[in-house]
């Protein structure tokens, strides 16, 4: 009989374990990264009821290899150019275990204070380590708190923002309206019918796939004529199709201007500010009322991870805090501390800082510098290359790890491009931008190697 309390069994399960991930992680390049799998195989290996009586740890372990693995695709592989990254790292799988290992809730400042003061001065080194306006940190005005996702972070803003403007102008949500560009991420969408928007528009892109700022200008002008009450905009910093950015400083002072809340979703470009380089793209920060960028995506932390950042905490804590009498305590009535239930939707919350408190202190600023940039480099050449095969278009700029191309030959044969290199083992994905069907090649894997994008380019080549 296996006792499931016993500690001395978690200790030899849990070194197992950790042995487990590391030749699971070790072993991805021998593995295809998608793995064949046809719906309801997974299933069918499970038994019909689970067990009556507990099972020991070695059958769950044997089961990862025997029906978890070959049911998976693995973006950890080194050939993962699919989507965005979804970075893991060591340090950040240990501070996850941790984290489970405490098993605290941090909802309030006063039910595990350590979950609350080492977010907030995670979030408060990261306004250093990225040049955003230091107002944002929890010693300002402002302040940062982990979300899930990017999609909540927005949805979030979506109703501060519509809160916001009620009180300004009185107007009922049905009337107002949130602007994002045609390019961005449908979380901007959903978010906007989540929070009982009357009207998201998704505004027309230029050749660079980024919103003019007139097509911006000349929408609220539209929209105020026929009596509606302009609220919202998202301007993007990489889109997730082509990683577009909208020009921010131009959009904000709009936003100033029709007194719209200008939210920043910078949700994979995000990490890149790290490097000082790569900051003209987010000019323009000091108009924004609120940002989001996810450290799950490209910076070696585990999903789930995404930071949001506010210019001003007030009209967020305003809009989102209920007290009912069983959460009231002498700290939060002092208003001595934060309390992160009222900076989001959910009132339980997992202690999401110490993954990324690891990272950073694993890697050191400097590492992930190092990170970032060889990513972006590696995309840069292919981008170049690309650039000298008349069989290949480059559609959009390469500002960061995405490379965005397709077939001259068209549709037909930029699909048939993206099935070959799939079939030779790469994730890589399709989309379609402008009515043209086209290849996005994401490159920022935590264990993706300048070997394995030559890889990469020597299948375009031969495949193409
Ligand atoms: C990935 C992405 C999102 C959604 O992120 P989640 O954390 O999965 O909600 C939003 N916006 C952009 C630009 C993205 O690339």
């Amino acid at each position: 009989m296996t006792d499931p309390l016993d500690l001395d069994e978690f200790r030899r399960n849990g070194h197992a374990l950790i042995d487990w991930i590391a030749e699971y992680l070790g072993g991805l390049e021998d593995r295809p990264v998608i793995e064949p799998v046809a719906p309801g195989e997974v299933r069918a290996k499970l038994p019909a009821k689970p067990p009556m009586t507990g099972e020991p740890f070695s059958a769950m372990l044997a089961d990862l290899d025997d029906v978890v693995v070959p049911g998976l695709t693995h973006w950890q592989h080194p050939h993962w150019f699919s989507f965005f990254p979804a970075m893991s790292s060591p340090p950040a799988i240990l501070g996850e275990l941790a984290a489970a290992g405490l098993g605290v809730q941090g909802m309030l400042w006063s039910t595990s204070p350590a979950a609350t003061e080492i977010e907030s001065h995670v979030l408060d080194w990261l306004v250093d380590l990225m040049g955003v306006p230091q107002s944002w940190k929890t010693t300002g005005p402002g302040g940062g708190v982990l979300q899930m996702s990017a999609s909540d972070s927005t949805h979030t803003a979506l109703v501060v923002a519509r809160e916001v403007c009620r009180q300004r102008t009185g107007a009922p949500a049905e009337s107002m309206v949130a602007y994002t560009s045609s390019q961005a991420h449908s979380s901007v969408e959903k978010g906007g019918n989540v929070a009982g928007y009357g009207h998201v528009r998704l505004l027309e892109v230029d050749d660079h796939f980024a919103v003019a700022p007139a097509t911006l200008r000349d929408a609220i002008a539209d929209d105020l004529a026929v009596g509606l009450t302009p609220a919202f905009v998202c301007a993007a910093v990489g889109t997730t199709g082509t990683t577009a950015v909208d020009p921010v400083r131009a959009i904000g002072e709009i936003a100033r201007e029709h007194h719209l809340w200008l939210h920043i979703d910078a949700a994979y470009a995000g990490s890149a500010m790290i490097c000082e380089e790569f900051r003209d793209h987010q000019d323009g920060l000091e108009l924004a009322d609120s940002y989001t960028f996810n450290a799950h995506k490209w910076l070696a932390t585990n999903f789930d991870c995404s930071i949001f950042w506010v210019a001003d905490r007030r009209p967020l804590i305003d809009t989102l805090s209920i007290v009912p009498p069983y959460l009231r305590n002498a700290a939060s009535d002092a208003g001595e501390v934060i309390d992160y239930r009222d900076w989001h939707v959910p009132l339980g919350r997992r202690f999401r800082a110490l993954k990324l408190w690891w990272v950073l202190r694993s890697f050191g600023v400097e590492g992930l510098q190092a990170m970032i940039r060889r990513h972006i480099a590696a995309a840069q050449r292919l981008d170049a290359w690309l650039r000298t095969d008349d069989r290949f278009e480059v559609i959009a700029p390469t500002p960061f790890g995405l490379v965005s191309f397709l077939h001259v030959d068209g549709d037909e044969a930029t699909d048939a491009l993206v099935a070959r290199l799939n079939d030779a083992g790469f994730a890589i994905n399709g989309s379609v931008a402008n009515g043209r069907h086209f290849i996005r090649v994401s490159i920022g894997s935590t264990w993706t190697e300048d070997r394995h994008v030559d890889a990469l380019r020597s299948a375009i080549d031969r495949l193409g």
